[in-house]
């Protein structure tokens, strides 16, 4: 398990698109939570980190749009699409 609750992970923007992703273990993810509320400097970088994949969403969006479904399927998988109305 990582410990970060008193100095910042050298790995933060990592840390966050997996935090986002909801792919961090649980005691990572409650350490990056504390962690997040006392430090803003790595709550900043976990805002862009945000906003890249909201860009991406909206990307994927107008993509999805652009093309009939089984297309979309065949050249993404059926797990990129669960996230997707979580915007
Ligand atoms: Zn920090």
């Amino acid at each position: 398990m990582i410990s970060f609750r008193k100095k910042c992970p050298e790995a933060i923007a990592d840390l966050a698109e997996l935090y986002l992703l909801s792919r961090l273990a649980p005691d990572d993810n409650r350490e990056l939570e504390e962690h997040l509320l006392s430090c803003s400097r790595c709550m900043d970088i976990l805002d862009e980190t945000e906003h890249f994949f909201k860009s991406f969403r909206d990307a994927y969006a107008r993509f999805e749009a652009e093309l009939p479904q089984p297309a979309i399927e065949s050249c993404l998988g059926p797990t990129l699409v669960v996230s997707h109305t979580a915007v």
